[in-house]
């Protein structure tokens, strides 16, 4: 949204490729993947939240910390990792 550097159109122009999420094991590649340009899309298809029926598009650079995703994940999405380990701990005080 405020990169400015890059063109509007830059699909036709993208050549940057899929990056397969092999080895990541982190919450967010079950919705982002990277591209070979350094940034990281988010392909979570949630017509509740974008409101279409097409991959969300969301991206930011991809470095090596995914708070960002996490974050956009959290918010827009409300997708939560759910683990096992998951404590609920109602602490009535
Ligand atoms: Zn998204």
């Amino acid at each position: 949204m405020t990169d400015s550097s890059s063109s509007s159109s830059n699909n036709n122009t993208d050549i940057s490729r899929w990056i397969p999420n092999t080895g990541k094991t982190s919450f967010v590649w079950k919705f982002f993947q990277a591209k070979t340009n350094g940034r990281a899309y988010c392909r979570k298809i949630d017509k509740a939240a974008t409101g279409h029926d097409n991959e969300c598009g969301y991206n930011c650079a991809y470095k090596s910390q995914t708070s960002s995703m996490l974050y956009h994940i959290h918010n827009f999405h409300k997708q939560f990792e759910k683990k096992l380990e998951v404590s609920k701990r109602l602490k009535i005080i």
